[in-house]
């Protein structure tokens, strides 16, 4: 299993690095986080023992089951997945970075939940950047309002962005978005006045357009079936 996985990681790394450099960034700039949402405990295992530096996960249970498991040791644990306000605690504290703080509620709730645990949760703050009704995330006009209540907030320190585009029809339909995302990105490094680096992250990108959202400027890119096949 390690050695599957390590070859396709070797590919992605490789198609990320090839994005990068032909709009000129440094490869090393980009981080590949492991989408390991229906993985089990040892398939996260191999990833990491594989070179996967990042697990990226969805779902509460999961996240909590293989913590239980220590299944990321060796690696860092972001949250990905829609929080829900009653699940807060279970999460905050347990995460190297909350990917997904879609709403001023989730926001606050998870700024107190770490102040009552005497920590600062690192966070990005999710946009929806095609106001899919469907989808959580603040809308664009929400962003630069929700960042400066972050900066404010002692219990959160905000690390960046993330988004999730449309599912695309098409190869090359969501880069239009990408190039959007990483506006509102530069836009809030600026107006926040971040002059320490802060804020850095910028989340987009998965199996399918992850190349796209090199090109247009990601830092973080989360990839599942890229590094796993399809999921049952
Ligand atoms: C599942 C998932 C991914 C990875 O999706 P793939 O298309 O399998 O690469 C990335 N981000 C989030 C938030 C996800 O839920």
């Amino acid at each position: 299993m390690e050695t599957l996985i390590r070859a396709k990681l070797e590919q992605a790394l490789a198609g990320i690095a090839a994005a990068a450099r032909e709009v000129g960034r440094d490869p090393a700039e980009i981080t590949l986080e492991a989408a390991t949402k229906t993985q089990d405990a040892a398939t996260v295992r191999a990833a990491i023992a594989a070179g996967v530096t990042v697990c990226g996960e969805n779902r509460v249970q999961e996240l909590t089951q293989k913590l239980d498991q220590f299944a990321y040791d060796g690696a860092r644990v972001h949250f990905i997945g829609h929080l829900q306000t009653n699940k807060i605690n279970k999460v905050v504290g347990r995460v190297d970075l909350i990917e997904s703080i879609g709403s001023a509620r989730l926001l606050e709730g998870v700024n107190d939940c770490a102040l009552r645990l005497g920590r600062v949760q690192d966070i990005l703050l999710e946009v929806n950047i095609a106001g899919e009704e469907s989808k959580s995330g603040f809308a664009p006009e929400e962003l630069l309002f929700a960042a400066e209540r972050a900066m404010e907030l002692p219990g959160v320190r905000l690390r960046g962005l993330m988004a999730i585009p449309p599912v695309a029809q098409d190869v090359g339909d969501n880069r239009k978005f990408f190039h959007k995302i990483y506006q509102f990105y530069v836009d809030i490094i600026q107006k926040m006045g971040d002059n320490k680096g802060t804020i850095s992250c910028l989340s987009m990108g998965m199996s399918r357009d992850y190349a796209d959202a090199v090109r247009e400027g990601a830092t973080l890119v989360r990839l599942g079936t890229a590094l796993f096949g399809p999921r049952s």
